[in-house]
């Protein structure tokens, strides 16, 4: 299961900071997936959980779903890609590369 290994390597980040903070604790983290990242927030949430329950630690996880978007190969204006409609929304080329959304990433810890 792909949330899983997700949810581990977002633990794994997280002890790393813990170990870089001397001895803080992290209460709750953040998380910001695109839609292009292929993780269901719902399933990384339980995933995220059951790790928690196993290393018995209790940290929040709060999942961001970042908005899609893409920067246009003709005319360089950066948009939001609505519905999975690859175009510009500027010319209407379809020369889009994605600037944001396809990414899964670490975004914040709170640590006490
Ligand atoms: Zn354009």
């Amino acid at each position: 299961m792909h949330e899983r290994s997700v949810a581990q390597a977002i633990y794994r980040q997280v002890e790393r900071t813990e170990r870089e903070q001397q001895g803080l604790l992290a209460l709750a983290c953040e998380v910001e997936i695109g839609p292009l990242s292929g993780i269901e927030a719902l399933c990384l949430q339980s995933a995220f959980a059951d790790l928690m329950n196993e290393f018995g630690r209790e940290i929040h996880l709060t999942i961001q779903e970042v908005p899609l978007r893409g920067r246009c190969g003709d005319c360089d204006t950066e948009s939001s890609i609505d519905a999975y409609d690859f175009h510009c929304a500027a010319c209407g080329s379809p020369r889009l590369q994605i600037t944001s959304g396809d990414q899964i990433q670490l975004a914040h810890i709170d640590l006490a």
